[in-house]
């Protein structure tokens, strides 16, 4: 709207401009027209007067001078002259039309006597006329030059007055547009853009000062504009950012990146990351309690990302990235919620963009392998089944464990196809060696990530794998942890029943490294329990460790379940496995992980 009406002020500006110049040229045209024909007269009436003497009458040319003189009175006549307005000059011309009558009576008169004395009055009388058209021209002139000095002056005044206004208002558009450029419309902050160009000005204004570039972000805010609405989400962000922007010095900054994102550029001083953190902390919860009227400020979580500025002539813009990595880890760490750029965190983040660049065609050139590693019965010390365990044989990065990659993958959600792709695989080298060269105990242990069972066609997709390759269920082991739980556990429950209903084993991985919930074992209908090896090593610390063991074994037992304990790598712990009647046992003391083929050789399947 703005600008359409500045366009209309543009073209009328122009539109005058011209005018006047136009106006201005047409009047000089008029005015050296009216100059020429008073210089005609002029010269007219002295060759008039030469012919009259010389005894040649000329009444055409008479006539003519009539017309003129009349036309330049007027402005009315053959010749489109305009009549001027010119004072001097107009009283000049009268003079001269009255003399040109006198001038008339003489020809008359010299024409009827044709005397001596006539003859010298008439010539007497053409100079005085000569001289007094001179004094008209020069006043027809004069009149004009004044007309083009004053346009040509209000030509040039009216084009300042234009390109200043113009200019003017170019300069409130281009400060309104900046302002909507650097400012952050919900909280009137600055915003990202403007974040980076101040801050590029303060670190270079104050060498001497220690910074921290520090970005933080509220971990629960979707919960407040779910729970309270999103007016109060606003007026949360509204009162975070005018709280610093009040209490920063001059020399700080900060700014709303984006959604429930901060940035700031803080003193340093003596302080280190978590005490760093913990100051803004505190100005945070005041701003809550100062600008929120619900009590929510205790229910708010923050995550920080630090980076300390050591240099300050560095970009600005690869200091915010850092900062923002930071955040990005402190994020996922759900106890850690502070974190501190280093390099160390960069060459990760690095790797991880590049693993996550070859993950997918590394599953379409198989370079992910799966590896068995054996379940041994103890009491038998005889082989019962297997896990299988992923590795990544890559070209570029060569062999990676699943802890290199799997986390990475749960994050970005590729760990789905991979735990597919693993079933798919086992199911295969099951299927060519099942019939006559397994024992019908075997079992083969897959993991599935929690990020698998929430896919929405887990079922679906699983059972269609299984399927295809005739397996039958009772030989597949499905090891899940007991984070896998936390969420939708009602979902997955479901599954994992529909799963044991038509035969299926279920194994409950990792027990007790996390926050075993007993719990959830009186819910979820497990078939083997799988007791982590962190247990195992503590165990052989003492005597209250051994009967924690002890119980959990008792306790599975009673739930009809059988135990696997995980991490077996001595012959002590075999015997003290013996000792407490576990099941099974599954660690280096019996085999590592191997290679398919390794496996098939060691155990006569081939
Ligand atoms: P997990 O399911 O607990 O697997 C057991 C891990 O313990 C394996 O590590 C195995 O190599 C290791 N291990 C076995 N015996 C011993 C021992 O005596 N001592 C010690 N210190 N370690 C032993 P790995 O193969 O590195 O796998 C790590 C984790 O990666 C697995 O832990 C599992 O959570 C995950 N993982 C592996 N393959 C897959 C997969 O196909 N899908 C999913 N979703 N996760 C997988
Ligand atoms: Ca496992
Ligand atoms: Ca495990």
């Amino acid at each position: 709207m703005r600008k359409h009406k500045n366009t209309i002020l543009f073209v009328i500006s122009w539109g005058l401009f011209i005018g006047l110049l136009l106006f201005s040229i047409i009047r000089l045209q008029q005015d050296s027209k009216i100059v020429n024909y008073t210089g005609i007269v002029r010269g007219g009436t002295q060759r008039l007067v030469k012919l009259e003497l010389s005894g040649q009458p000329n009444d055409p040319l008479i006539e003519s001078l009539d017309q003129i003189l009349e036309e330049l009175h007027t402005g009315n006549g053959p010749h489109h002259i305009s009549k001027s307005h010119d004072l001097a000059f107009t009283e000049k011309l009268q003079d001269l039309s009255a003399m040109w009558k006198d001038l008339k009576r003489d020809i008359e008169a010299v024409r009827s006597t044709g005397g001596a004395l006539e003859r010298a009055a008439l010539l007497q009388k053409s100079e005085a006329y000569f001289t007094l058209a001179n004094e008209t021209v020069f006043a027809a002139e004069q009149s004009s030059e004044y007309k083009l000095t004053f346009s040509l002056l209000l030509t040039a005044l009216l084009t300042f007055v234009v390109f200043y206004g113009l200019m003017h208002l170019n300069k409130r558009q281009n400060a309104k547009l900046n302002r909507l450029l650097y400012t952050d419309p919900l909280t009137g902050i600055a915003n990202q853009s403007a974040f980076a160009d101040r801050a590029l000005y303060l670190l270079r204004d104050n060498p001497s000062i220690s910074y921290a570039l520090v970005y933080f972000d509220i971990n629960n805010f979707k919960y407040v504009n779910d729970a309270y609405g999103y007016e109060t989400g606003d007026a949360l962000l509204q009162a975070i950012a005018q709280y610093f922007d009040r209490h920063l010095s001059k020399s700080e900054l900060c700014a709303r990146i984006n959604a429930d994102h901060f940035a700031l550029l803080t003193f340093n001083g003596e302080e280190r990351d978590i005490s760093l953190t913990k100051r803004i902390r505190v100005c945070i919860d005041q701003a809550v309690s100062d600008g929120i009227e619900l009590n929510i400020a205790d229910s708010l979580s923050y995550s920080f990302g630090i980076y300390q500025i050591v240099d300050h002539a560095e970009p600005v813009n690869s200091m915010m990235d850092k900062a923002n990595i930071a955040l990005k880890q402190a994020k996922n760490h759900e106890e850690m919620r502070t974190v501190s750029y280093n390099d160390a965190l960069f060459a990760k983040l690095q790797r991880e963009r590049q693993i996550e660049a070859r993950m997918q065609s590394a599953l379409q050139n198989a370079e992910f392998l799966v590896y068995l590693q054996p379940k041994v019965e103890i009491s038998t010390n005889t082989m019962i089944g297997a896990e299988s365990l992923v590795r990544w044989v890559s070209p570029e990065f060569g062999f990676l464990p699943p802890d290199e990659f799997i986390p990475l993958f749960e994050k970005n959600g590729f760990i789905a196809q991979l735990d597919f792709y693993v079933l798919d695989r086992v199911c295969r080298k099951m299927r060519q060696v099942i019939d006559d060269r397994l024992s019908d105990s075997f079992s083969i242990s897959i993991n599935l990530s929690r990020v698998t069972l929430y896919q929405d066609d887990f079922f679906e997709r699983f059972t269609r794998i299984v399927e295809r390759y005739k397996m039958p269920p009772s030989r597949i082991e499905l090891e899940v942890t007991e984070s896998a739980f936390i969420g939708n556990q009602e979902g997955i429950l479901s599954v994992l029943e529909r799963l044991k209903g038509m035969g299926f084993l279920i194994a409950m991985d990792d027990f007790g490294s996390g926050y075993s919930s007993l719990n959830l074992l009186k819910l979820l209908p497990i078939d083997v329990l799988k007791i982590d090896k962190q247990f195992l090593r503590e165990s052989s610390k003492g005597d209250r460790s051994y009967r924690i063991i002890k119980c959990v074994i008792e306790m599975a037992k009673a739930l009809d379940a059988q135990v696997v304990c995980e991490g077996v790598e001595t012959k002590e712990q075999v015997d003290f496995l013996a000792q407490i009647n576990c099941d099974i046992g599954q660690g280096y003391y019996f085999a590592r992980p191997m290679a398919i083929a390794d496996f098939e050789v060691a155990y006569n399947l081939h």
